[in-house]
């Protein structure tokens, strides 16, 4: 059995060696490294998978985040909402912004943002709701969808870690994560489920003029070379990036259900656990691509058990250890601690287990021996 990594990148890219070495060779050959044409194409064929209008392509995902909320002309003190149980990036380019956070309590079981405690929220200066797929998983589109037009708020999809999953709507309809709300953002940081060999990041939208707006803002705010007409930032995808992404872009659905056979194998294999609640799926299989695959540890001994397993090479995280209301940048006062009742013990709960498309049987089986094992 090969040794068990967090993931894998390394058997990823050899299996896709060739037409990677390829794909960066002809970006090399050319010299165009920045806005060449891969940039284009990879555009298009995101543009095409999503079945989204608009892919804007830029420099990371928290650009992303930041170029959206820049997009779409919010005022310093304006109210944002997001989950509390997520990663900093979101609640970060929020405060860097000058607006402000307001940070709600999740699903216990589904770890995303909640509707009632969104609604909640909302006050005469709320303007957006951030929802995160977090996990892989859709968060809950419809009832976000309703709220944000009943309130007339935006409503930005933080898909850095959801990129291939499908949200279907009661009446049957379906759609990509990233392309239900005013604009979509994503990450193409390595680990996640769609990785480049560095940095990078997009922003999705069917709206024609915030489009244009955000290729403005991802460009020092030119419409036209030299003339910079909205404060803009520099947040590039580089040509070589592209090139990788383009080719990987072909096996996102083959990496996903990967990972899905992979979640699918662990929950048989830790089922009917007394103290383990694996991970919950709100719908059907396009819902969850599982960018963590992550257990819920019921009896107090989650430390206990992380050190253990890393005893044995298995390698696992902890996301997230930390609520974002307590994180000493966010602290927030004035909250009060029954407010965040579920990250609260989330936090203590959570650990991920590794979690990517190259994950063999023989490890998940080693895996999962070792998690059951450590309880006996
Ligand atoms: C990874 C991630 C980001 C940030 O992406 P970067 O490309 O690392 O800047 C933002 N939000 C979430 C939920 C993420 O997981």
């Amino acid at each position: 059995m090969d040794p068990i990594q967090m993931v894998d990148l390394k058997k990823q890219y050899l299996f896709i060696k060739k037409e990677v070495d390829n794909a960066l060779e002809e970006v090399f050959s050319s010299s165009a490294f920045i806005n060449g044409p891969v940039v284009h194409e990879f555009q298009n064929n995101l543009e095409a998978y999503l079945n989204v209008k608009h892919v804007i392509p830029c420099a990371n995902g928290t650009d992303a985040l930041q170029i959206a909320l820049m997009g779409l002309d919010l005022k310093p003190g304006d109210e944002v909402i997001t989950a509390d149980f997520t990663f900093a990036a979101t609640v970060e380019v929020i405060a860097l912004l000058k607006l402000t956070p307001v940070l709600v309590d999740v699903d216990p079981h589904t770890f995303n943002i909640c509707p009632d405690e969104v609604e909640r929220a909302i006050t005469p200066k709320t303007k957006a709701i951030i929802p995160v797929h977090l996990f892989g998983q859709v968060a809950p589109m419809e009832p976000l969808l309703k709220l944000a037009e009943k309130h007339n708020l935006f409503l930005i999809e933080d898909n850095a870690q959801g990129m291939g999953a499908v949200y279907t709507f009661s009446d049957g309809t379906r759609a990509k994560t990233g392309t239900m709300g005013t604009v979509g953002t994503t990450s193409f940081f390595p680990s996640k489920n769609l990785g480049a060999y560095g940095d990078g990041g997009a922003l999705f939208t069917n709206d024609d003029q915030l489009a244009h707006t955000l290729r403005g803002v991802v460009n020092h705010g030119m419409y036209k070379r030299y003339y910079h007409d909205v404060v803009g930032v520099n947040s590039r995808l580089d040509s070589l990036q592209a090139a990788v992404l383009k080719v990987k872009l072909k096996y996102l659905d083959f990496y996903n259900e990967r990972r899905k056979e992979a979640a699918l194998r662990y929950s048989q294999l830790l089922k009917d656990h007394s103290h383990i609640e694996t991970p919950k799926r709100s719908s059907d299989c396009d819902s969850h691509v599982y960018h963590q695959y992550t257990l819920r540890i019921k009896n107090g001994k989650r430390d206990d058990l992380l050190s253990y397993l890393n005893q044995k090479n298995i390698p696992c995280g902890v996301y997230y250890p930390v609520p974002l209301h307590l994180q000493k940048a966010y602290f927030n006062e004035t909250a009060s601690e029954s407010q965040y009742a579920v990250t609260n013990r989330l936090v203590d709960e959570v650990i991920s287990l590794p979690m990517h498309s190259e994950l063999s049987k023989d490890q998940i089986e080693y895996i999962t021996s070792a998690v059951i094992e450590f309880f006996r």
